[in-house]
């Protein structure tokens, strides 16, 4: 092809009645946009339209008059409600009839099979004249791509397995076929221990001076820890991976005190790894986070060696009883203090041998709250041989996040912790 290739603008229309009335939540698009980020296609534009002849003829005008390509799941079917190889052969002003390759390609799905190739199946060879065809190497309905005047149109199944074979054995390699793929990067700088507004006014002014159409960023919640991410695009791959390696640096020093990790990395892991590389050991001692700090550690297959135990002391009977925290200063403190947190995280460190003790206690709500000691009010104390600190927050939110919050402060605290410890 001596013509130089275009850029693909996507757009990804997904037909089906059950995606509107909420039955079936639409991952085809999910799928498709992933992979075809991965193989250097942005996707513009999500589109989701009932089965219908007029809403897929519609939508296809509509999205042909900015998108160069659209890709549609869903609606290839033998059934009543599967419209949309006519309504693309309509939109095309193409002929509807008999394609052998395709027929063939039914007839090789049913080889070894006992099944009878009835009408139906012998009318899903019925596709647009001019059509080039995908094969269905998972099931029956084959895809198919139509294109006139720079326009293309990609139909695949929407029957998730079928679809993402299809998606990577056809689709792929025929956007390759007419469109330049771009180098698409991304890299995540993971943070905790911040809130999401506070991060967004720490790399705000970078973030304005330094968008465009190439490079873009991101910042994402997830329940008590942030990502933000930095994708670049272009069409020099190593060029791509010079700026993308250098946004990473740049943000990172804006917000170098809060980050736990790039990419994958987990807070949880990334906690053990260092109290492995320091060849330490932790107890904790939980109040308001009921063991969800211990069962977040040892989800990690080898947290033995770093976690030697967890207590929930829940009960105030249980914080004296089992780590002979006096009743009296209980009592004189009250449960959710600094007080308790710190023999808590002492408790911790004794009970189980341990080099360091965390202990956790704190009101999750939603009843409890009083003025001085409002729903949210977390103490989270760390303990070592020589000092414990306790850390005082007040997390918005329902029990869950609260809890949530209050886990992810405690490891990304214990974490800053050991990793400026000198021994
Ligand atoms: P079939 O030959 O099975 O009729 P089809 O191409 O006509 O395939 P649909 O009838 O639209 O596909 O969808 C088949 C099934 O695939 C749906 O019942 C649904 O479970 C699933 N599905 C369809 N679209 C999506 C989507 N966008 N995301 C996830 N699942 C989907
Ligand atoms: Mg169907």
């Amino acid at each position: 092809m001596a013509q130089k290739k275009k850029t693909a603008h996507i757009t990804i229309i997904t037909i089906g009645s059950e995606i509107l009335s909420g039955k079936t939540l639409d991952t085809n698009s999910q799928f498709i946009t992933q992979t075809l980020k991965r193989h250097g296609f942005a996707v513009s534009k999500i589109v989701k339209i009932k089965d219908g002849a007029e809403e897929i003829e519609s939508a296809l005008s509509n999205e042909l008059r900015s998108a160069n390509v659209v890709i549609t799941t869903g609606g290839l079917g033998p059934t009543f409600d599967d419209m949309t190889t006519a309504s693309i052969a309509r939109y095309f002003g193409a002929r509807l009839i008999f394609h052998q390759e395709a027929w063939k390609s039914i007839r090789d799905y049913f080889k070894h099979k006992r099944v009878v190739l009835t009408k139906a199946r012998r009318a899903q060879a019925v596709l647009p004249e001019g059509c080039s065809i995908f094969k269905n190497i998972k099931g029956v309905a084959p895809g198919i791509a139509m294109h006139d005047q720079g326009k293309h149109v990609l139909a695949m199944p929407g029957v998730p397995y079928e679809m993402e074979a299809m998606c990577e054995s056809g689709v792929v390699p025929y956007l390759k076929r007419y469109f330049r793929s771009m180098a698409i990067q991304e890299v995540s700088i993971n943070t905790a221990g911040i809130a999401e507004s506070s991060l967004e006014r720490k790399i705000r002014w970078y973030v304005r001076d330094h968008s465009n159409s190439s490079v873009q960023y991101g910042i994402y919640p997830r329940c008590g820890d942030v990502q933000v991410k930095i994708t670049v695009s272009g069409n020099n791959k190593r060029l791509v991976t010079a700026t993308v390696e250098r946004q990473r640096r740049a943000i990172s020093r804006l917000i170098k005190q809060h980050i736990y990790g790039y990419d994958n990395d987990s807070l949880p892991e990334v906690v053990l790894n260092a109290f492995r590389q320091k060849s330490k050991t932790l107890g904790v001692a939980e109040s308001c986070t009921g063991g969800l700090i211990a069962k977040t550690i040892t989800d990690i297959a080898g947290a033995s060696r770093v976690f030697k135990g967890g207590v929930v002391t829940y009960s105030n009977d249980s914080k004296s009883g089992i780590l002979n925290i006096p009743e009296g200063a209980i009592k004189k403190y009250g449960a959710v203090s600094g007080y308790v947190a710190r023999s808590l995280a002492r408790g911790a460190c004794r009970v189980f041998s341990a080099d360091y003790g965390l202990g956790i206690t704190g009101i999750a709500g939603p009843g409890g709250g009083t003025a001085k000691k409002p729903v949210g009010l977390v103490y989270i104390a760390i303990a070592d041989k020589n000092e414990t600190r306790v850390f005082k927050y007040v997390f918005p939110g329902a029990r869950d996040l609260v809890r949530m919050k209050a886990m992810k402060h405690a490891l990304f605290n214990i974490l800053h912790l050991i990793q400026h410890t000198k021994d």
